[in-house]
């Protein structure tokens, strides 16, 4: 990039003169030395505050382009300016407070595309100043052929279709409400997908891949490439230049459906996004819900299911998940589908709750004993009393019921457990895992630990204090032991993994929004965290302010 460095050195005094830099001016070719998002990360949690004043400024120097630069037909932002959107909101750092100095002409439609994808706020965005220089976009040209774009399909409690659950949602590829199957499967997201993925472009919803390989992490992209028979030279024959396939060669192997929001929990780890009750709690206490105008209403439930059935024939392997799948009529006229037409050998993959296994006059376990593939995870965390807080409106003995009944009537279900990692959730759920196992309920091995993130991540086991994160550092190494005792293996480096991210970071400026929201939700449910969690009791003492 050939800047105009008089300028900016002249832009960098005047704007001193104005604000305070806090700390050092952040280039953006950092971001290209292997590891270095992860060190920006770091640097800006340490230089973050509770309160900024007014004049303080976080300064990033666009020194060269981004390695996914913005590409203005898609209105798509590139990579460097995402992780920065993306990091301040974890971090909890306003964007009013950044600037960015750069020669690109796009900045301000990057900084716009950037916040409606990826801040939660006020649409406040992120301050730039132009310095003159040339500027000229790259595209940079390595291995992104993903499977998965011809081979699955994600679909949304709110009928948004995704190539995979990684993929960033603001680039989905449609949304069964408006549109049908067809459109979607023809469409132009879906074409532009494919066409960059032939071409070794990189596309701008598939950034957590891209993200992971960087930093040497085995991607999804990376890991389904392996186990999908279908390679880029298949995808080639039957791919036309503009990025369509005709319908004769679409087969989709692997369908994950959440084919509606409706549930019958409130658990403490989701969202209105998810659970229809809670997207109802929600307009309960703040007056208004974002996640309720996107419940389904039960014409268009039943044109997603329309459109989606006669893709489930060729499919290996059907994913149910959340809302609660046994609550679903989609779903059981989907397995009606699957068994008229002699597909019983479909693989069955169940993301339940365990409150329910009946809707209607159908028994789910009928139906179970009808498929000759079953997984099912029931999800759990924490022992009766924090299981029955995490999950509200959940009860124990129902949960042990279900489990019972599915080890009696259909044995052939392999069955296991979904535990949500969060900071109230981990102790009581390494409890669970030792008490099941010695109680032959569910074996060690058989629970998936599944650390929780993103929208909830003021339940982020990184916001734990540092005294509690000492104490279960303990309590996990005592548990690995434990596990290796008794010849459970499965997930002792899932517990290491878990461990290290804890201690990876503080983020303990998050436990102010924690507290809130625990606060919030016992007021309103007539529940006690405290209570509940003694050994928890004394997490929001000497709370860091968060940002205001
Ligand atoms: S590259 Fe990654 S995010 Fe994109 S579709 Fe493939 S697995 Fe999903
Ligand atoms: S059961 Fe699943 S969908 Fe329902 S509230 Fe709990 S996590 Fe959300």
């Amino acid at each position: 990039m050939i800047l105009d460095e008089e300028n900016l050195q002249y832009t960098i005094n005047s704007f001193s003169k104005e604000y305070n830099i806090i700390g050092e001016i952040i280039y953006f070719s950092q971001f290209f030395k292997h590891g270095g998002e992860k060190n920006i990360f770091k640097y800006l949690n340490s230089i973050r505050k509770g309160e900024f004043l007014s004049n303080e400024r976080i300064v990033f120097f666009q020194d060269c382009y981004d390695e996914y630069s913005y590409d203005a037909s898609e209105n798509s932002p590139g990579d460097c300016i995402s992780l920065i959107q993306k990091y301040l909101e974890k971090i909890d750092i306003t964007n009013c407070f950044v600037t960015i100095l750069s020669s690109n002409p796009d900045i301000d439609k990057e900084i716009r595309a950037v916040n409606k994808a990826y801040s939660t706020t006020d649409g406040t965005l992120i301050n730039f100043i132009n310095i003159l220089g040339d500027y000229k976009k790259v595209i940079s040209k390595q291995d992104t052929f993903c499977a998965l774009a011809w081979k699955e399909w994600f679909l949304k409690p709110d009928a948004e279709i995704l190539p995979c659950c990684s993929y960033d949602r603001p680039y989905n590829l449609g949304n069964l409400k408006t549109e049908s199957i067809s459109d979607i499967l023809h469409g132009k997201n879906v074409k532009a997908l494919r066409k960059n993925m032939l071409n070794n472009i990189k596309s701008p919803g598939c950034q957590t891949c891209y993200y992971n390989e960087k930093n040497g992490i085995e991607s999804r992209r990376q890991k389904n490439n392996k186990k999908i028979s279908f390679s880029k030279e298949d995808a080639k024959k039957i791919t036309s230049s503009d990025g369509d396939v005709k319908d004769k060669h679409i087969f989709l192997n692997s369908l994950e459906l959440s084919l509606d929001s409706s549930c019958n929990l409130k658990c403490r780890c989701c969202s209105g996004d998810s659970s229809s009750l809670i997207a109802h709690e929600e307009e309960k206490i703040f007056g208004t819900s974002y996640h309720k105008n996107k419940i389904l209403k039960n014409q268009e439930k039943n044109k997603v299911v329309e459109e989606i059935i006669p893709y489930t024939l060729n499919a290996k392997e059907i994913k149910f998940a959340g809302g609660e799948p046994t609550l679903h009529k989609g779903h059981y006229q989907i397995l009606d589908f699957l068994l008229k037409n002699n597909k019983n050998d479909t693989e069955l993959v169940y993301s339940i709750n365990g409150s329910n296994l009946k809707f209607k006059n159908k028994s789910i376990l009928d139906y179970w004993n009808n498929f000759k593939n079953i997984n099912v995870s029931i999800s759990v965390d924490g022992n009766k009393r924090q299981f029955e807080y995490l999950r509200h409106g959940s009860n124990w003995t129902t949960l042990i019921d279900t489990i019972q009944k599915i080890k009696t009537i259909s044995p052939h279900v392999n069955l296991g457990v979904l535990s949500v990692i969060s900071s109230i959730s981990m102790e009581s759920t390494i409890e669970l895992q030792k008490k099941w196992h010695i109680s032959n309920i569910v074996s060690a091995d058989k629970f998936l630990l599944q650390l929780i993130t993103g929208h909830n991540g003021q339940y982020d086991i990184q916001t734990l204090p540092e005294s509690h994160k000492k104490r279960l550092k303990l309590i996990i190494e005592n548990h690995c032991v434990w596990l290796h005792s008794v010849n459970q293996f499965g997930s002792v480096n899932r517990w290491q993994e878990i461990k290290n991210y804890m201690l990876a970071a503080d983020m303990s400026h998050k436990l102010s929004q924690a507290k809130r929201d625990i606060e919030l939700f016992d007021s309103f449910r007539n529940e006690n965290f405290y209570e509940t969690f003694p050994e928890l009791s004394d997490m929001f003492d000497n709370i860091k302010p968060t940002k205001h």
